[in-house]
């Protein structure tokens, strides 16, 4: 069906207050859409809670998927400084995206793509290229409702693509920021043209302590639900995060004031795994308020004690397992969302190794100055992941650390950087090229051990210029990598503008590196590993970005059993 047949009332087009935001063959009612927004402040696992949602729907044996929606107005996140936004999480198919559709991919076990991830930039920029062609026929082009139509739009061509049973649409930041109001809008319309059965809202809040009276205050929620009164919507069910779980009371103060029932104020307590979050929603009964709320059926009896998928992390957070510790040496250590990914990476080995990982992040860029020991921050460390990074500063710190793994038998991970990193401290400190260097720190050096993809020396713009998404590897039989895979090619994800230059291959493996993984056609080296070293292998591509919770990443895996062994020495 198109959306709304204007001829039929009498009506041409231009004269209508509302256009035609509908894509061909939309059919209403076919998808539910949950919408998430958040109150009182940003950063408290709204993302987490949209996720958990949508893998209890997954589970229930509905196709689902998960938009996010970021106000700014950047293209996407490819341009964004970590230390602000935390890590840039890259799809498959290239997408440089907020970190939420990591934890979506993670949590549904899927693979999403460009059309899951939305900015304002994204919206303006289609509606100045659409305004630039004349399609919008002389009208005057504006927030409502042509901004607003053409989020609608991109939501129901998501919701089409599948067709999805529901789109969760989660809307970054909170309610009043200018930067969401169009967004938030655009979700109102939408309640009003799908229909009050096809849509629920949540709302995520923070509950916080008041250590003078002893009790959790419910004021920031009630204010930020008036907030969304104002704008047109009554949320269904209120999500609430606070410390420990939520007081009788305050559940109760909650539901009068936001005109909820009771049983749909939901709590969110602080956990140790985000992994046991499902669980926790589920004897909440969150699926089934949600489904009830979307005038869907059960796709089968709910059973009270079905086993849900995340199990391994429910009996993992209850089980005494080993302490293992494992330095993240990279230069945007001090924030912690820079390196989600690989802490969930990580997370992802615990129930299956059975140990508990303690993480100490390390800055490198106090460690590019020789004189300043290392040791110290090493006492009790039994491995070193040099992450992902671009520019100089903290680079030198970062070769120290890699020497230190390499010389005391310490395993070793390198992730992009960590790989071009490794590559540079072998030729320096076992080839013997002092200067050896990426052209990206010095490109006039003598020794460009890591020099720029050709393909890259004629590009200028850095949005979304660099090697991006997901490509082949193809895995040199015989190798520790091979066996480790147990794979003769892999699909893995990238993001970078240099590569190993090939005319230091030989040199680096005559003196004991191995490069054992390659593009298909082995022109561009993507995996490194010194076969005389318990564990030292580092990639090009970002493992982290493809590790799952039930299927560890193999390379995350094989190098947590090498830090087990190191400890137990
Ligand atoms: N700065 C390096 C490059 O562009 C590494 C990038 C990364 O670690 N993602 O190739």
């Amino acid at each position: 069906m198109r959306g709304f047949d204007f001829e039929a009332i009498g009506l041409r087009s231009d004269d209508a207050e509302s256009l035609d935001f509908f894509p061909p063959h939309y059919r209403i009612g076919r998808t539910k859409y949950i919408i998430v927004t958040g109150g009182v402040m940003s950063g408290v696992g709204k993302g987490v809670f949209t996720a958990s949602l949508a893998h209890l729907l997954q589970f229930l044996g509905f196709s689902v998927s998960v938009i996010k929606i970021d106000g700014y107005l950047n293209l996407d996140a490819g341009t964004l400084n970590p230390y602000r936004h935390g890590e840039t999480f890259v799809l498959d198919d290239g997408t440089e995206c907020d970190l939420d559709l990591g934890t979506y991919e993670r949590f549904l076990d899927t693979t999403l793509n460009r059309n899951n991830y939305m900015t304002s930039g994204k919206i303006y920029s289609r509606i100045l290229a659409k305004e630039r062609r004349g399609e919008y026929l002389g009208r005057d082009v504006q927030i409502v409702p042509h901004v607003t139509g053409e989020i609608k739009y991109l939501i129901r061509e998501k919701a089409k693509e599948g067709p999805y049973d529901m789109v969760l649409v989660e809307i970054g930041g909170t309610v009043g920021d200018i930067e969401n109001l169009h967004f938030i809008e655009a979700a109102r319309e939408l309640m009003n043209d799908e229909g009050r059965d096809n849509i629920m809202f949540a709302h995520v809040t923070v509950v916080p302590w008041s250590d003078t009276t002893g009790e959790q205050k419910s004021k920031p929620t009630q204010h930020s639900v008036k907030k969304l009164l104002e704008m047109g919507i009554q949320p269904d069910i209120i999500v609430c995060r606070s410390k420990d779980p939520l007081q009788r009371k305050v559940r109760e103060k909650i539901s009068l004031h936001c005109n909820v029932p009771i049983d749909h104020v939901i709590s969110s307590p602080d956990v140790e795994s985000i992994y046991t979050l499902p669980f926790l929603f589920q004897q909440q009964r969150l699926a089934e308020i949600t489904v009830h709320r979307l005038h869907l059926n059960m796709p089968y009896p709910a059973k009270e004690d079905a086993q849900i998928p995340f199990e391994p992390y429910v009996q993992h957070v209850q089980r005494h397992n080993p302490t293992l510790t494992v330095a993240v040496t990279g230069k945007y250590s001090s924030m912690r969302d820079s390196y989600i990914s690989i802490t969930n990476a990580l997370q992802h080995t615990e129930p299956f190794e059975r140990v508990r990982i303690n993480l100490r992040f390390i800055d490198t860029t106090e460690y590019d100055d020789p004189t300043v020991p290392l040791h110290k921050c090493l006492d009790g460390v039994h491995g070193i992941i040099v992450p992902g990074g671009y520019g100089l500063r903290g680079t030198e710190g970062m070769i120290r650390f890699i020497q230190y793994a390499r010389e005391q038998q310490l395993p070793y991970l390198g992730l992009c950087l960590g790989f071009q990193l490794a590559a540079i401290e072998f030729a320096r400190h076992v080839c013997g090229l002092e200067k050896a260097t990426s052209t990206e720190f010095d490109p006039h050096t003598p020794e460009p051990v890591i020099s720029l993809l050709p393909e890259q020396e004629t590009i200028r713009d850095l949005g979304g210029t660099q090697r991006l998404g997901g490509h082949e590897v193809v895995l040199l039989p015989g190798t520790r990598v091979h066996h480790i895979y147990g794979k003769d090619v892999i699909r893995e994800r990238f993001r970078h503008r240099y590569e190993l230059n090939n005319l230091y291959k030989d040199t680096l493996e005559k003196a004991g590196l191995l490069f054992c993984g390659m593009t298909p056609d082995h022109r561009i080296m993507q995996i490194l590993d010194y076969p005389a070293h318990p564990f030292f292998i580092a990639t090009q591509f970002h493992p982290e970005w493809t590790s799952r919770p039930l299927r560890p990443h193999p390379l995350f895996r094989e190098f947590i059993r090498a830090a087990k062994r190191h400890q137990e020495q």
